[in-house]
């Protein structure tokens, strides 16, 4: 059955980027439509992605807090876990979240078309609708004709090519949906998302092994960060295979048999019950149609955008992963803050100075603007100021001195460029270092501001002082 569907915007996909654009175009007027593919609004960030990953990482973390409590007076047996509640409880905790979404769209009367969208032309998009987990096509058509359109479709894992079809070799989809906790389990990629899915998996009693073809595992911030958190880390983990590659992958009925070339490559293949393929994300730019439209897609599926967020085609805008790198939450919904308040036709552009990225992992590493090595690289006149925690009365309370705060002045103007942290609580924390950027706030503006004692955050005012030369005695 054929019915086409009239509205002003037209918001193509419902994750972080497409929600938050259709809930601001729909609060200034627009009659707005959503179409999404999923039965739950969301995206990849509710459904699969930031929210359920911190659930289960919230577990690992309190679990490793008290692993240590002995040395306090303070013991407990060793953890039963049973997978079937915590994996509940992650989905509680996703469909409070998407719950809350959909009722937040009913209240703006925008309304959701489920299905898979498709341009028709510069003006049109087909939609096969979709029902039950939102994935099986009903037959059904519907198509919707636009004033103007936000195109937030996102970005899906990269699935590498050598790897055989086999329910024990999961993306980060499939990791978060908790089927088994093997006994050992190989990590592809150490980026953000492979480490935060092994901290997951380690708590919960596999051997996690890593393989990364880089140099260095949690590529972007600073090294001396992640040499704390590898330490802090050393447990967790069986092989750490930097610099390394996985060649071939077989597939047996005793386990995944992978061989590995390079640096850090063990000699004999090594038997796996479960491999996470975490190598990357790749924008849906090519999954849309979007030459019907008119729509420059570049090879790589990413759509260019201008400051307003505007594609080639003066009323369709882009948001979100499918524009482009960094690829985070927190980016879409400023993007698509941006996107709708220019098609309403408000003076508005894209134009953050920095965005900060967080591994939530145990501990936890943040970090924001210009790194020491980037400065480096640049030839930039800058200073590091570093507030080792092992000075903080908090940090020492709470058992995890290790950690440390550092900021990036530039030399010049005294004014901070960068900042980061190594530490449990850091991605809470970094927010600050956000705002003293944006605001050009210099050393002494940090660093007289009166932060609460003893926090974790007062680390922040102290690697300012230490910039200026007021706080000397550090251990
Ligand atoms: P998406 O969230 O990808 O949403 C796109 C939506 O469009 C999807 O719902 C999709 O179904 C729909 N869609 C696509 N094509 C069509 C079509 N043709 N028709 C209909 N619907 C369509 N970021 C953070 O900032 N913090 C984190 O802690 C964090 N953790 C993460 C953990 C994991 C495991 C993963 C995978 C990602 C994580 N991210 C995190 C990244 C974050 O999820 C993404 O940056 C964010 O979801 C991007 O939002 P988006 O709106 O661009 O797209």
């Amino acid at each position: 059955s054929e019915s086409i569907l009239d509205c002003d915007m037209l918001v193509l996909g419902a994750g972080p980027g497409g929600y938050s654009a259709a809930f601001r175009a729909a609060d200034l007027g627009m009659k707005t439509v959503l179409v999404e593919r999923y039965a739950t609004l969301g995206g990849v960030c509710l459904n699969v992605g930031c929210i359920p990953s911190k659930a289960l990482l919230h577990v690992a973390s309190v679990m490793e807090e008290v692993a240590h409590f002995e040395d306090l007076g303070v013991s407990y047996d060793d953890p039963e876990i049973d997978v079937a509640r915590l994996l509940a409880h992650k989905n509680k905790v996703v469909g409070k979240l998407t719950g809350g979404l959909a009722a937040m769209a009913q209240m703006r009367k925008v309304e959701v078309v489920r299905g898979v969208g498709s341009f028709v032309d510069a003006h049109q998009l087909q939609v096969e609708v979709t029902a039950g987990d939102g994935q099986a096509k009903t037959g059904a058509t519907r198509t919707v004709r636009f004033k103007q359109c936000i195109i937030a479709a996102g970005s899906a894992a990269v699935h590498l090519p050598f790897l055989p079809e086999d329910e024990r070799i999961v993306d980060s989809t499939g990791a978060l949906e908790l089927r088994q906790v093997p006994g050992r389990l190989l990590v592809i990629g150490g980026g953000i998302i492979g480490l935060e899915m092994a901290t997951v998996y380690s708590a919960l009693g596999a051997r996690v092994d890593v393989v990364e073809m880089l140099d260095g595992l949690m590529q972007g911030p600073d090294r001396d960060l992640v040499k704390v958190w590898e330490k802090q880390n050393a447990h967790r983990f069986g092989l750490v295979m930097t610099g390394t590659r996985t060649v071939a992958v077989d597939a047996r009925d005793d386990g995944l048999h992978v061989s590995f070339e390079g640096k850090k490559a063990p000699a004999e293949p090594q038997r796996y019950d479960m491999i996470l393929q975490s190598a990357g994300r790749t924008p849906n730019g090519h999954k849309i149609a979007a030459a019907k439209a008119g729509v420059e897609v570049t090879e790589r599926g990413f759509i260019p955008v201008d400051a307003q967020m505007r594609t080639n085609v003066p009323h369709i805008f882009a948001i979100g992963d499918i524009v482009g790198q960094p690829m985070l939450a927190h980016k879409a919904v400023h993007e698509a803050h941006v996107a709708a308040e220019v098609a309403a036709g408000e003076e508005r552009r894209f134009d953050a100075t920095v965005i900060p990225s967080v591994a939530y992992t145990h501990p936890e590493v943040a970090w924001v603007g210009m790194t020491e090595a980037q400065a480096k690289a640049e030839g930039k006149k800058v200073s590091a100021a570093k507030f080792p925690w092992a000075a903080s009365g908090r940090a020492i309370a709470n058992g995890v001195d290790y950690g440390f705060t550092k900021l990036i002045f530039d030399e010049q103007t005294h004014r901070c460029i960068g900042g980061a942290m190594v530490g449990p609580n850091a991605g809470d924390m970094i927010g600050e270092v956000v705002l003293a950027i944006e605001m050009g706030a210099q050393a002494a503006d940090i660093g007289r501001s009166i932060h609460p004692h003893p926090t974790l955050g007062e680390s922040i005012g102290m690697a300012a002082e230490v910039f200026e030369g007021v706080c000397t005695d550090l251990p």
